[in-house]
């Protein structure tokens, strides 16, 4: 094992200078379990924690290791062990937000270089669905490529073709069989050595298919494997960063999957867009469609053109939005702050690490 091939690069080296110099080495996060990790480095693989230190100086979750992060580790080579003592810039980053008490951020993977947004050419194919996970992965800061998938099952592949180069211009796409192979070079060709790839994309659309291919057994459908931790209970683990046989790698994490979740209001607007239309007729303009007369929403429930499910699912969504929303605004004020001692801190170490 050896660090460029897990991906590290002049970007990362440059942002490790100063933690080599106090004796630290690199390490890339490869499974987060709560607080514990599995890290890949040039010493094979290893557990860590972070230090007491960082755990009390990180501000939010979000500072926290996950997947696909590199770390700065103190490293215990009779232990198979490391110490984390800080988390490197990153390159991109998956987040998502989880209401609760307060708004927690929760990094679903770190410094992904290419994302694919898988969508099937089944059923299931949806242009408004591709816009938003597009919206998604650029925000990540990863480049995104889209794959359509289940050509096995489709007639009209390049009526298709034109309608999504129509939505994604200059993203490149693809076409891919899961059942057969079709188009399965391009993943070779994207997820060259030290490459981390990662997989958008609704549930059904292969990517589990996808995955287990490129890695070359079926992994994933038993993705729980049983071990037994050091007091001989059984614990739950699961691949998190795979490494591929041609190089690349993958990061697929359990909640990458739940992403599709979150969106902006926009992306709420766009994925419910018949709802949105409904809502237009009705009488009152701040109506909840919650039993209000005259409400456009509820009469089409009523007279069956609106799903109830799907109507529960825009409820249940713009709810959890606009308690997000409330949390944002109190949140800014003390983001902003953080941000600037952020910068003042990088700063202090720049100019250390220059002297
Ligand atoms: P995931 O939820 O995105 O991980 O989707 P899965 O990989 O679990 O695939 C969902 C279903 O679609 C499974 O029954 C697969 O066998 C099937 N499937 C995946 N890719 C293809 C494909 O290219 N062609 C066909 N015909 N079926 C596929
Ligand atoms: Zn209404």
């Amino acid at each position: 094992m050896n660090i460029s091939d897990l991906g590290w690069n002049k970007f990362f080296e440059e942002n490790f200078r100063e933690f080599a110099a106090q004796g630290f080495i690199p390490a890339r996060v490869s499974e987060e379990h709560k607080s514990n990790y599995r890290l890949f480095s040039d010493h094979g693989e290893l557990s860590a924690e972070v230090s007491g230190k960082y755990r009390f100086s990180v501000e939010s979750r979000g500072q926290f290791p996950a997947v696909g992060d590199w770390v700065a580790i103190a490293h215990f080579p009779l232990e198979a062990k490391g110490i984390i003592h800080a988390v490197l810039p990153r390159k991109s980053v998956f987040e998502r937000k989880v209401a609760g008490e307060t708004t927690i951020e929760q990094v679903v993977a770190a410094n992904v270089d290419m994302v694919f947004i898988i969508c099937g050419l089944d059923l299931d194919y949806n242009i408004r669905r591709i816009e938003r996970y597009l919206t998604l992965a650029w925000e990540s800061g990863a480049m995104p490529v889209i794959v359509l998938n289940k050509a096995d099952l489709c007639e009209n592949i390049d009526e298709r073709l034109a309608e999504v180069a129509a939505i994604a211009i200059g993203v490149p796409i693809h076409v891919t069989s899961a059942k057969d192979g079709t188009g399965f070079e391009i993943f070779q060709e994207y997820l060259k050595p030290g490459v981390t790839g990662a997989f958008l994309g609704s549930s059904g659309v292969g990517k589990s298919s996808i995955i287990n291919k490129l890695i070359g057994t079926d992994y994933l459908p038993t993705q729980d494997v049983r071990e037994f931790d050091s007091k001989g209970r059984h614990t739950t683990t699961s691949r998190q960063l795979i490494l591929l046989q041609s190089g690349g790698i993958v990061i697929d994490t359990p909640g990458m999957k739940l992403l599709k979740l979150w969106g902006d209001d926009n992306g709420l607007k766009r994925v419910f867009e018949e709802i949105e239309e409904l809502a237009e007729l009705c009488k009152f303009r701040d109506c909840s469609h919650q039993g209000e007369p005259g409400c456009g929403v509820q009469a089409a429930i009523d007279d069956g053109r609106l799903a109830e499910d799907r109507y529960e699912s825009y409820m249940k969504l713009r709810k959890e939005q606009k308690y997000l929303e409330a949390k944002q605004v109190m949140k800014a004020s003390a983001v902003e702050k953080l941000r600037w001692r952020q910068i003042s801190q990088f700063q202090k170490s720049f100019k250390k690490s220059n002297r």
